[in-house]
């Protein structure tokens, strides 16, 4: 596989003009051009210039290779890296603007019971690049360009992956895309969302990139946990919320906590109760999730009665929570599902 120019910053591709030999103006020509979401064959520099960079550097490292629209507007992509691995990536509409939801690796490691991601393991990481171009050719594709221009405002770390089990790629994917010189999403409209990797969620806290922490919890004791997360072995629920703390401390931003309600597992009184006393007087906000059932792993979703019901029992014990609106669940809307299923009938 050859590079990929999307890796590099407006600096970078400065010191790579300058080292080709190249006029300073274009480094502008060529980051806008990236920014845009044009491939390297399509941007309006120099042929000698195009063709230097297309000897090192992958025209098209992100390609939409299907995409299917839900019934309620949420597109889901199929995208094919340089290499032939496949990963996906949702967007989703709101009123305020376009979220888009991102991969960040090529399957997953972490082995969650209730998850397709993590199905056939981990492939390989993904380059900042590759997150990048995810955004930049769905931005393109609705006619959006950097800055004001974009059409994509919010993004998600939520895709296929575990963003702090590839923590360099995804912590540079982050500064490149909330760079002024580029589409320039703040990282207050970013999210990332991780199974509970502590020392990460610290060395993140000190990045000065104040993103949404967005914690996978999805039970209230480590032993449950560990039922349905073998990460949950590693990291006790007690040392998370300390780094939940230190990463408010050091960013001011409110964390949120993402459970999964899965039906005679975790949805009832008590744990509605154990999951107040662990929260209570917290600066953060629970997500509750409908579990998307996923063929393979045999884990049923709560009902909604069940799941309001629970929301009911937080809110009286005075947490600050919702119920996530479910969207595209018609188009395999749930973390992986897309590829799992793509593979399975190419075999
Ligand atoms: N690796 C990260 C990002 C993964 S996906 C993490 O673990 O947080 C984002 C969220 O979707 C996580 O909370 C994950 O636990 C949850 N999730 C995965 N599969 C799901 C499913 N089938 N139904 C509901 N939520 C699911």
């Amino acid at each position: 596989m050859k590079k990929v120019l999307q890796d590099l910053g407006f600096a970078e591709i400065e010191n790579l003009i300058h080292s080709l030999g190249e006029k300073k103006f274009r480094a502008k020509q060529l980051y806008d051009g990236l920014t845009k979401g044009k491939n390297i064959s399509d941007i309006n520099v120099s042929p000698g210039l195009r063709s230097a960079l297309l000897e090192e550097y992958e025209d098209e490292p992100v390609k939409i290779e299907k995409s299917f629209v839900s019934s309620d507007g949420t597109e889901k992509f199929l995208f094919a890296l340089a290499d032939g691995n496949l990963i996906e990536g949702v967007l989703m509409k709101y009123k305020y603007g376009y979220t888009q939801c991102v991969s960040t690796q090529v399957g997953c490691c972490m082995g969650c019971k209730f998850c397709a991601s993590t199905l056939g393991g981990l492939v390989r990481n993904l380059t900042a690049g590759e997150i990048l171009s995810q955004i930049l050719t769905v931005n393109a594709l609705h006619r959006g360009g950097g800055g004001e221009k974009r059409a994509v405002t919010n993004v998600v770390l939520m895709g296929s992956g575990e963003p702090l089990d590839n923590y360099e790629n995804v912590v540079k994917f982050l500064k490149n895309v909330s760079s002024p010189d580029g589409i320039n999403i703040s990282p207050r409209n970013i999210s990332l969302s991780t199974c509970g990797l502590v020392p990460k969620i610290y060395d993140l806290a000190d990045e000065g990139i104040p993103v949404n922490l967005t914690v996978s919890l999805h039970q209230t004791t480590d032993e449950g946990r560990a039922r349905t997360m073998p990460v949950a072995k590693k990291y006790k629920i007690s040392e998370i919320l300390k780094a939940c703390s230190y990463y408010f401390e050091k960013t001011g931003r409110r964390y949120i906590f993402e459970y999964s309600l899965i039906a005679g597992e975790n949805c009832d009184e008590i744990c509605a109760s154990e999951l107040i006393k662990l929260l209570k007087g917290r600066p953060c906000h629970v997500n509750l999730i409908r579990l998307n059932e996923v063929e393979e792993r045999g884990l049923k979703s709560a009902a909604d009665k069940q799941a309001y019901k629970f929301l009911g029992l937080l809110e009286k014990g005075g947490l600050s929570a919702t119920v996530r609106r479910s969207m595209g669940s018609d188009i395999g809307g749930a973390c992986g599902q897309l590829r799992a299923g793509y593979l399975k009938n190419k075999d």
